[in-house]
């Protein structure tokens, strides 16, 4: 047991639950005896009909209805303490799978934090855990009771009467050969296409949500989010398929449970057709009180199994984030001695990709200097940028900072030399302050308002009723994109690192916003190395170096008038940009 295929969960659940492991054989052990005591008023049950069909001393049948009511509830009390050891375990294996988990995901690369990626990290360390937890709470026990109750009462049922026993049986197991039928081998897969289902159907809806504003503006219905559709199609489908699935054996077991009285009656029959003996008819009427008990118990083992799939589902999921392989800290340490960037051969190709992201790309980049990535969309610019802060690690070729290969540098410290700008800049729900100093810990009040101010934010302050310990996120206090744009520039000026990355960071600026971010990075881009990734090329002209990238490889270099010159990709790209912005003045 505990096994499916080639995955032992039993046995990572022990390691999980390092030394809290023996309180889990203990509450299963405790559980037994549990199920042992549970068993006693059944016989006391079958001791009082004895007594009232007999007509023997009836004083007896309050003793006997006093211990079965005593055990029921000792049994009760003792299933509580197997409860709370099994309890005990699983908090300690769910602390234990979440913080294992939280100390795999910091040495993740970067990469795998994208929107997809970071929703089904947080529904694993989430729900898989969870799950796992109530699995080593509820379940254990349950099946340890779910295994001995039936096994208990076929005992009394033989043992009262072997020949109506058996009998009584028939239908008791037959209903049970059903049941494990719906348990199959095919189970295991359809728990799994549940799941997914699932995960597919809750993140689709959130993009709906998030979608509301453009489906109410322009007018569309629910119809226009085909994935979402698909995702509740493919849901309803699974369900439909699942429940065909189910039918006959569930007609099956529902036909046996119900068929136990003509069983009884049948054998109530043969067995009295030559006179009724009192012990008869005390049999047959113990075994229309037992024998459906037998099927219910037999049903919480079918039950357990269930949950078991749960578990082992959610468990190869922990696992799926555990065998990610994390970015190599080198041992090695060296220092940078300045910050020329400089790229040798770099390729990179996504996991499961057929081409390379980044092909070839071999380019230097001084110190001070200010360079722009500039090509067609997916030619690779974003994934190149990536590269430099180890988002992932190269597939070929070397990245080396002031001299010293990135992968010998300390994490720490390429997080120190280079600052990132995203087009969708994210703030966390905390106070505008305490946003801006999470790139520098323990700056001060002073230092936090110079960089507010060097990135344009005064009036964003000023607007807010708690200015500056205004908690965004928080009774409606929302900032528009550009604003946000803003603070995360005041983020980057409180790091002051010599290198700075901004990729296509004014894209989604409102005219008003624009010239403020704009100014915003020109105060920022003061004496670094600036590496600027734009939509908009007017933001290029400027830049010292213009590297063009199209499909991964790096095709043309120069500044804006050599590029103009050449009459090559850069060219075509800049008069079609200049005419989207004639036909957008015009219109
Ligand atoms: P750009 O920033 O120039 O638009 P990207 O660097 O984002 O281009 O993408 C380059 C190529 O890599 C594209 O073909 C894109 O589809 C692919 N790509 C980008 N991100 C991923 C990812 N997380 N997984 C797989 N492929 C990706
Ligand atoms: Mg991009």
């Amino acid at each position: 047991m505990g096994k499916t295929g080639n995955f032992d969960h039993m046995k990572l659940i022990g390691q999980y639950a390092g030394g809290h492991k023996k309180l889990i054989t203990l509450g299963r052990c405790i559980a037994a005896v549990s199920a042992v005591l549970t068993i006693i008023p059944f016989y006391d049950l079958w001791k009082i009909i004895r007594i009232a069909v007999n007509g023997e001393n009836t004083d007896d049948i309050s003793f006997y209805a006093w211990q079965a009511v005593l055990f029921t509830i000792g049994a009760l009390f003792v299933y509580i303490a197997a409860l709370l050891c099994t309890h005990i375990a699983a908090f300690r294996v769910q602390a234990n799978m979440r913080s294992s988990l939280m100390r795999k995901i910091i040495t993740l690369p970067l990469g795998i934090f994208d929107e997809d990626g970071t929703g089904k990290i947080r529904r694993i360390v989430n729900d898989s855990t969870a799950a796992t937890e109530t699995y080593i709470a509820h379940n254990i026990p349950d099946k340890v009771v779910a295994a001995i109750t039936p096994v208990g009462l076929i005992v009394l049922i033989l043992a009262f009467n072997w020949k109506i026993g058996l009998i009584c049986m028939i239908p008791a197991i037959l209903g049970f050969v059903c049941m494990m039928s719906m348990m199959g081998k095919g189970m295991q897969q359809k728990m799994k296409e549940y799941q997914n289902a699932l995960e597919t159907m809750s993140s689709e809806a959130t993009e709906y949500v998030r979608g509301i504003p453009v489906v109410k503006t322009f007018g569309q219905t629910i119809f226009s989010f085909k994935k979402f559709k698909a995702s509740i199609d493919d849901y309803g489908k699974w369900t439909t398929d699942y429940t065909l699935h189910l039918r006959t054996p569930m007609m099956g077991f529902m036909t046996c449970i119900n068929a136990i009285f003509i069983f009884i009656v049948i054998s109530a029959y043969m067995f009295t057709r030559d006179g009724i003996l009192s012990s008869d008819i005390l049999d047959i009427m113990y075994y229309i009180i037992v024998t459906p008990l037998v099927t219910v118990t037999l049903t919480k083992i079918a039950y357990s199994g269930e949950a078991e799939m749960t578990l082992i589902d959610a468990m190869k999921r922990v696992e799926s984030i555990m065998q990610l392989e994390t970015l190599k800290e080198s041992t090695e340490k060296k220092d940078a001695t300045g910050n020329d960037i400089e790229l040798n051969n770099v390729s990179y190709r996504y996991n499961g990709a057929v081409r390379d992201a980044v092909s070839n790309v071999s380019l230097k980049i001084r110190q001070g200097e200010h360079i722009a990535f500039v090509g067609p969309s997916g030619s690779g610019k974003t994934t190149l940028a990536e590269l430099l802060v180890r988002f992932f690690d190269v597939s070929s070729g070397e990245i080396k900072i002031g001299g010293v290969n990135i992968k010998d540098l300390p994490q720490k410290k390429l997080m120190e030399m280079i600052s990132f700008v995203f087009q969708d800049s994210r703030l966390i729900k905390d106070s505008i302050f305490e946003n801006v100093r999470m790139s520098k810990p323990g700056a001060s009040w002073e230092e936090v308002m110079y960089a507010l101010e060097k990135a344009q934010c005064k009036d964003i302050i000023e607007k807010l009723p708690k200015g500056i310990d205004t908690v965004i996120g928080e009774k409606g206090t929302y900032l528009s994109g550009g604003e946000q744009q803003r603070i995360t520039i005041a983020r980057a000026v409180l790091k002051d690192s010599p290198i700075l990355i901004l990729d296509e960071a004014t894209a989604f600026a409102d005219p008003d916003n624009e010239t403020k971010v704009q100014a915003a990075f020109d105060e920022l881009a003061k004496n670094k190395t600036l590496i600027m990734i734009a939509h908009r090329l007017s933001t290029v002209v400027n830049a010292d170096r213009i590297f063009v990238l199209d499909d991964g490889k790096l095709v043309e270099n120069g500044d804006h008038n050599e590029l103009m010159a050449k009459d090559g990709l850069y060219k075509r790209l800049f008069d079609e940009y200049s005419k989207s912005i004639e036909w957008k003045v015009s219109a």
